[in-house]
């Protein structure tokens, strides 16, 4: 595995020679896999450079995937720029959260929206794929991506890449907990050779900086400690922060872990170690009923009730979708989903879940989503859901 940084800035580009050494681009990583995928790791300004260099480089394959840890714009401002998009023997995969409030595709045509930028993204010749994600494992050639929720505001992901080679794991866009260390940096950091870790503030600048959704090279050394971390690299530099700056907080890291450096402009990393390709996987609830029907939807007057069954893929139904969108006649107030048979849930139910709330919003019809389990609560919350419905533990609270 072959890591290398294009962008290493949090918040915002910061073009100054005095930023020059550690770089001011914002966040892009690009990671050349074992098996000679490109994966590409935020979009962020730095992702231009990055662009240039593949139109120019022969021996690369024309196509890639690009993952989207969350839609603040130091991570997708550089995507309009991003000039292997517009060509036409190019192909891509963008994966990006899932968020019901801010999906993949409206979160990057929005900032090509006219307002914003001269064309939209009909103006791309290359073959894209979008896919929406959640806590789940990814399968990339031979990559296992494990991805996992991280404290920050509106959301955000935090990766797991392991190959032949090695393990990375992209921890960035985190707040630490001041009681605990966070169980699922932990789960996405444990034994890698080499951590990513968002470090904009020191120890003494946190906090005034409570909330905001970023972490310390403190924190780091914690994390990196805890999970058997071979080597901490601290990333997402602090706008403010100039290279004489970094330079102390490195000197200073390094006291308290040897194996500490700082993300710069063009630095590159590469693993070479033989690992045995584990497959991490995602704790299952047990699914109690089984029912061999789909769903059961029942009206009464002005309500909807709506029960899925355990098998997922009832949400990819067209019969059901049409079901559930019929039933939204006009003297219908209030749709209720009980999700009781629902042991687990992936993103394409998700999908068609935004998709009925959508219809539901159109109508003024009150939407409710009541018995989650603790898992599919989870979920509903890390993908927002829970900023957007009611989502209640019985039938009786359903107003
Ligand atoms: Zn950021
Ligand atoms: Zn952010």
């Amino acid at each position: 595995m072959k890591i290398k940084f294009w962008g290493t800035r949090g918040s915002i580009a910061t073009p100054e020679p005095e930023h020059m050494k550690y770089g001011g681009n914002t966040a892009c990583v690009e990671v050349r896999t074992a098996d000679g995928e490109l994966i590409i790791l935020d979009a962020g300004t730095g992702i231009r450079r990055l662009g240039a260099s593949l139109l120019a480089d022969e021996t690369c394959p024309r196509r890639g995937s690009i993952i989207i840890s969350h839609y603040h714009w130091d991570h997708i401002q550089g995507f309009p720029f991003f000039a292997p998009l517009y060509a036409k023997d190019w192909s891509f995969t963008v994966y990006g959260q899932f968020k019901v409030d801010g999906r993949l595709t409206s979160a990057l045509a929005g900032q090509m929206g006219n307002l914003y930028f001269p064309v939209d993204m009909e103006a791309f010749g290359a073959e894209l794929k979008f896919v929406e994600i959640i806590e789940q494992d990814i399968q990339i050639g031979q990559t296992l991506v494990t991805s996992r929720a991280l404290n920050h505001p509106q959301g955000n992901l935090g990766f797991r890449f392991q190959d032949g080679a090695g393990i990375m794991a992209y921890v960035t866009d985190t707040e630490h907990f001041e009681d605990r260390l966070d169980e699922k940096v932990l789960e996405l950091a444990q034994d890698a050779d080499v951590m990513i870790y968002d470090a904009q503030y020191t120890p003494e600048q946190y906090p005034n900086h409570r909330g905001w959704g970023h972490s310390t090279w403190r924190a780091g050394v914690e994390v990196a400690r805890a999970a058997n971390v071979k080597t901490l690299v601290l990333f997402h530099h602090d706008p403010a922060a100039t290279d004489e700056k970094i330079d102390t907080i490195i000197e200073t890291a390094r006291t308290e872990y040897p194996n500490t450096l700082a993300s710069s402009r063009d630095l590159e990393i590469t693993l070479e170690g033989h690992h045995k390709p584990v497959v991490s996987s995602l704790p299952r609830a047990t699914t109690t009923v089984r029912s061999r029907l789909n769903y059961k939807l029942e009206r009464d007057e002005q309500k909807v009730m709506i029960r899925p069954s355990s098998f997922l893929s009832v949400f990819n139904s067209e019969e059901f979708k049409q079901v559930v969108i019929d039933s939204f006649v006009d003297e219908v107030n209030t749709v209720v989903f009980d999700f009781v048979d629902l042991g687990e849930i992936d993103s394409l139910a998700l999908g068609s879940m935004a998709y009925f709330l959508e219809e539901a919003e159109k109508k003024e019809i009150n939407f409710y989503l009541c018995r989650a389990n603790e898992f599919v609560r989870e979920v509903l919350m890390i993908t927002r859901f829970d900023q957007v419905i009611k989502i209640v533990d019985s039938l009786e609270d359903v107003a």
